[in-house]
């Protein structure tokens, strides 16, 4: 099919997530259909720098040949088989791989028990169903039915994770769809421990991302806060569950965003570049305290009744087990912290510089440029994706906060392009004059 004949099809059959379809009609979306490293090449064979990682997942670049060959080689063996009452070599492997590489600290019991799925929405639905079976469990005569979860947090978009959002655009459409939750403003240790003393016998959990809202628009959570959730879930005997789905696998400079803080939740939620950001899994990761809470005679029903068609799929977890062995080969981490201080240099080079961007929010790879007040008609968050296209970047607006979140493999150089093309798409979508006197750029939160 052509370009046109192919745009004309998408335009009558497909209806795009997060897409208002009335204006998508009007617009020419390139119709992405290969890509390699940091470039994704579209039908017309234009070259775009994925400036946000295929939506954030994307990690070793496109195409990357350990995990193709990964790929290709269970193919050979065999694409899906069950988890019910089966099991099969890879998801065994990848669990023991996670286990080691998640967060850990002393006198901590660490992470042990890896329960697979296919998103980051049912892995956080899965966290919030394991701590109020496991608290049901516990107390049958309990009343933990409620979770805490934060102001602008975002766990994905079924009803479960739904509950516990805090962006109104998104989720206050559903509220009376929606179970009980206790919204507290992120940052603040003080207001959570006063919720935690009035309710904490009703609260079966809180729920969290660690360091940096993403979908908030890379809100960043002052130091020593996620370190303080976790001493006030121990008091007030909540479970923890911190959703790693945006920040891990790297992104905020170290693994996971826990080991910052030195912090060991109870269930941690994991998905987008678990396997890359080649194909759909995802994992909830719990304690042996929690896992040790289910386990009693098969007529005690403590069995965690939750389970997807193709959860732990084979394909999926080839490619994350080569995804985690790119990591450790290529000392990924390492060779990150270079390109992490020069996308701070950049950034404050070329972006901050511009009067029409009032901030610059960044941890590790994750940055959030916000702009000025603009009318919400005006779209400029969209009106600067469009200016950023024309010159060679995909890049995606969260509002008016423009995100740059490229694959960790990205090359210095390409990082230059991606942030001069950004600066350029500003300027001219918004109209900036002249540059401003530099403002300050906020410090990346990267490990010592
Ligand atoms: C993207 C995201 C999710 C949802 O993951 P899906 O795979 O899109 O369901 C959940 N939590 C966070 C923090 C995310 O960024």
């Amino acid at each position: 099919m052509t370009t046109e004949e192919l745009r004309a099809l998408d335009r009558s059959a497909v209806w795009h997530p997060f897409t208002q379809q009335q204006g998508w009609a009007t617009e020419d979306a390139p119709i992405i259909e290969r890509a390699e490293g940091s470039w994704v090449y579209d039908t017309d064979g234009n070259a775009y720098l994925d400036g946000t990682s295929s939506l954030w997942c994307n990690v070793h670049g496109h195409q990357h040949p350990r995990i193709d060959a990964a790929v290709r080689a269970q193919l050979d063996r065999v694409a899906h088989t069950t988890m019910l009452g089966l099991s099969h070599p890879g998801a065994i492997e990848l669990a023991d791989r996670l286990l080691a590489i998640a967060p850990r600290a002393e006198g901590r019991a660490p992470l042990s028990r890896v329960f697979y799925s296919d998103n980051g929405s049912t892995a956080n639905e899965i966290a919030l169903k394991m701590a109020f079976q496991w608290h049901r469990i516990r107390e049958p005569e309990g009343r933990r039915f409620k979770f805490v979860y934060l102001d602008m947090s975002y766990h994905g978009d079924t009803i479960g994770s739904v509950s516990v959002g805090g962006i109104d655009l998104f989720h206050t459409m559903f509220r009376p769809l929606l179970f009980e939750g206790i919204r507290v403003a992120p940052g603040d240790a003080a207001g959570l421990e006063r919720v935690l003393r009035e309710q904490g016998d009703e609260i079966a959990a809180l729920i969290m991302e660690p360091l940096v809202q993403g979908a908030a628009g890379m809100l960043m959570h002052p130091d020593g806060y996620l370190r303080a959730v976790r001493e006030l879930c121990d008091t007030y005997n909540v479970l923890m569950v911190v959703d790693e789905v945006a920040t891990g696998f790297g992104r905020t400079g170290t693994m996971f965003a826990c080991e910052q803080e030195g912090v060991v939740p109870d269930l941690m939620s994991v998905a987008k570049g678990l396997t890359g950001g080649y194909l759909p899994l995802a994992a909830t990761l719990a304690t042996e305290r929690v896992y040790e809470g289910f386990l009693g005679r098969f007529e005690e029903f403590r069995t965690f009744f939750h389970g997807h068609t193709y959860t732990g799929n084979p394909l999926a977890c080839a490619a994350a087990l080569a995804t985690l062995e790119v990591f450790e080969d290529e000392d990924v981490i390492d060779a990150l912290q270079p390109k992490i201080a020069l996308l701070g240099e950049l950034l404050e080079e070329l972006i901050a510089p511009i009067e029409t961007v009032r901030s610059i929010r960044r941890c590790g790879f994750m940055t959030g440029i916000e702009l000025v007040d603009f009318p919400l008609e005006a779209r400029m968050g969209h009106q600067v994706t469009l200016a950023a296209r024309e010159r060679g970047a995909i890049v995606r607006p969260l509002g008016d906060t423009v995100v740059l979140m490229p694959p960790l493999s990205i090359a210095q150089d390409e990082l230059r392009q991606l942030v001069a093309i950004t600066a350029e798409a500003i300027t001219a979508a918004t109209g900036a004059g002249t540059p401003r006197a530099p403002a300050a750029v906020a410090p990346a939160s990267t490990p010592a």
